[in-house]
């Protein structure tokens, strides 16, 4: 099975991409935000606890999202493999994927980054803001918290797939069609 995680900070087009790629390739797309955001639209407890860590851009605790995780990738029944987004954001989640994948006798293909500078960043955030409704996209201090939060607790997460020859990465900022295709073009050299 392929397992890609599609990489990258807050803002660098994960989400867009990930669409594009698991139409491409059949992978099941699994988003970690969408789904804390689906919990707190229903309400349910999961979203409750999820909620205050979103609003202030702020990581949700490892347990919480390790054990969100590992139900969706369970609750698939069949298919050819996994793109994650927003997943894994630390080392402990890295470690946690890498353990319940082995468990399954699966492993990780290998890791992608979109490069994209932070000023672009912040821009895309506030344009997406207009639109998305979501209350961490509009405020700048909150999102300048996330990037601080990736810098510090996410980029260690392509150190711990590099050590092992498993991360790449692309250049962010074009059109999406150029960004899909420099993206496929790594993903087929990790496939073939
Ligand atoms: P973005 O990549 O634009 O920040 P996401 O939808 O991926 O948007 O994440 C939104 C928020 O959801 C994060 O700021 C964080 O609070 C929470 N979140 C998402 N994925 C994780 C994760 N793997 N670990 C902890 N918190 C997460």
């Amino acid at each position: 099975m392929i397992h890609l995680i599609l990489f990258g900070p807050p803002g660098s087009g994960k989400g867009t991409q990930a669409e594009k790629l698991v139409d491409h390739y059949g992978l099941t797309h699994i988003s970690t935000g969408d789904l804390f955001r689906y919990e707190m639209s229903n309400d349910t407890p999961l979203g409750q606890k999820a909620k205050e860590y979103m609003a202030a851009g702020e990581l949700v605790p490892d347990e919480v999202t390790i054990g969100m995780l590992r139900n969706k990738v369970n609750s698939v029944p069949a298919t050819k493999g996994f793109i994650f987004d927003g997943f894994p954001r630390t080392v402990a989640q890295a470690e946690a994927l890498d353990k319940f994948l082995a468990e399954k006798g699966e492993e990780i293909t290998g890791l992608v980054a979109l490069d994209v500078h932070e000023e672009e960043i912040v821009k895309r955030i506030l344009l997406r803001g207009k639109t998305s409704g979501r209350p961490d996209d509009n405020d700048e201090s909150i999102i300048r918290n996330r990037i601080d939060v990736y810098k510090s607790e996410t980029t260690p997460v392509s150190d711990h797939y590099h050590r092992i020859g498993k991360s790449h990465t692309v250049q962010g900022i074009g059109s999406l069609d150029e960004i899909f295709q420099r993206l496929t073009g790594v993903i087929d050299s990790l496939i073939d």
